[in-house]
């Protein structure tokens, strides 16, 4: 990762815009993710094979216009892509939802039936938590907390059998191709162990001596990284924006000469229309509008694959939002943010009213300009403090 996210000077204090005016930014947003939506499914159709489009310069209008997104690299392992006229509100929110909202498996539970090597079961059933697991079709799943069933079942969960017992004079090393998947998945990917390396072993677990044994039973379930980081689908997402640091979010720190002391990307300062000129006015209107973001998987999901879940997540939570400043829905506590709220508020993530969804896809005739948006806010803020309906 080259850079982490800029660290942000304290913002000159503006008032707080009218509820009307952040209702029209979040109707906006909601837009501008629906079009980029469909510009990543445009171009992310297979990013499985690898391939490189860094010597390809496509045409797109750098003064507004449309959103687009630019693929610089990508292959299996991590996607490398602008999104440009886009706005830093809703890329941030992105690379947040990437981080830490899409749905991917990882061992949650562990029955320890024996362990005689010298790793403690807490030490072990640590380690087997953090292996990554396939997560190509866990939409198949449940929620283990939706579940019906007690404990686990084959709707909510993938059983992996650990059984390894040494008994030759060399050490023995159990890694995770040794994790034995039990029949009755929904479908053939989801829960096998990642394993990339040449050796076709996986993650290392433990090392066995004569006569050690480990039998562990192992449950892994569907979960998001804001429980737990072992379901991170992402190693790491870069972000970044405005290379050059024109807009001067950014206080390099220094000792002598900041120039000297800190590295310039000149591709990505291309890619943002160029270094600033010496004499060049600072812009106070200036706002970022292009953003390089490079998504690494660790194996469960392709990049593509997290792309577009953390867009999907994305939506889903604006309908929840539009949702309730509409009042519709079972209320805040019923409401399905898919996935924003702690997992355990109000039994989770509950059932998905269904309504909700409708809005950001569908444009049918709730919040887009249907009949309901004339009368404007009608139910939370009723017609009362701001007004009429509002112009839009
Ligand atoms: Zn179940």
């Amino acid at each position: 990762m080259s850079r982490s996210q800029p660290h942000h000077s304290p913002a000159p204090s503006r008032p707080h815009p009218p509820p009307s005016d952040a209702h029209r930014s979040l109707c906006a947003n909601t837009s501008a993710i629906r079009s980029t939506v469909k510009h990543l499914r445009d171009q992310t159709v297979s990013l499985a094979k690898p391939r490189s489009r860094s010597t390809r310069m496509d045409p797109y209008d750098v003064e507004g216009g449309a959103i687009n997104v630019r693929f610089l690299h990508a292959d299996s392992v991590r996607a490398h892509f602008i999104i440009q006229n886009f706005n830093l509100e809703t890329a941030n929110a992105l690379r947040r939802v990437m981080l830490a909202e899409i749905p991917t498996m990882a061992i949650d539970v562990v029955e320890v039936m024996d362990n005689t090597s010298v790793l403690a079961d807490e030490f072990v059933c640590h380690r087997l938590g953090l292996i990554p697991l396939i997560a190509k079709g866990v939409e198949d799943l449940l929620y283990s907390r939706d579940c019906d069933c007690e404990g686990y079942c084959e709707q909510c969960a993938v059983v992996l059998t650990l059984n390894a017992k040494c008994t030759g004079r060399d050490i023995m090393k159990v890694f995770a191709r040794d994790l034995v998947v039990s029949a009755g998945r929904p479908n053939e990917d989801v829960g096998n162990p990642v394993i990339v390396d040449p050796e076709r072993q996986g993650s290392s677990i433990v090392k066995l001596r004569k006569g050690q044994a480990i039998h562990m039973r192992c449950i892994a379930k569907k979960g998001i990284a804001k429980e737990h980081a072992k379901w991170a689908p992402s190693a790491a997402i870069g972000f970044e924006y405005d290379p050059a640091n024109k807009l001067h979010h950014l206080d390099y720190w220094y000792e002598d000469d900041p120039k000297e002391e800190w590295p310039v990307d000149h591709d990505r300062i291309n890619l943002d229309g160029g270094a600033p000129t010496e004499d060049e006015a600072f812009n106070y209107d200036a706002v970022p509008s292009r953003f390089f973001f490079d998504v690494e998987t660790v194996g469960g999901l392709d990049p593509d694959q997290i792309v577009a879940e953390g867009i999907k997540t994305l939506q889903r939570k604006l309908a929840g939002v539009i949702q309730q400043l509409q009042g519709g829905g079972d209320g805040a506590d019923g409401a399905d943010f898919g996935g924003a709220q702690s997992p355990t508020l109000n039994g989770g993530y509950g059932a998905a009213p269904d309504q909700g969804y409708t809005t950001p896809y569908g444009g049918n005739a709730s919040v887009w300009g249907g009949a309901n948006a004339a009368a404007g806010g009608t139910t939370p803020y009723g017609a009362t403090p701001y007004g009429g309906g509002p112009s839009w």
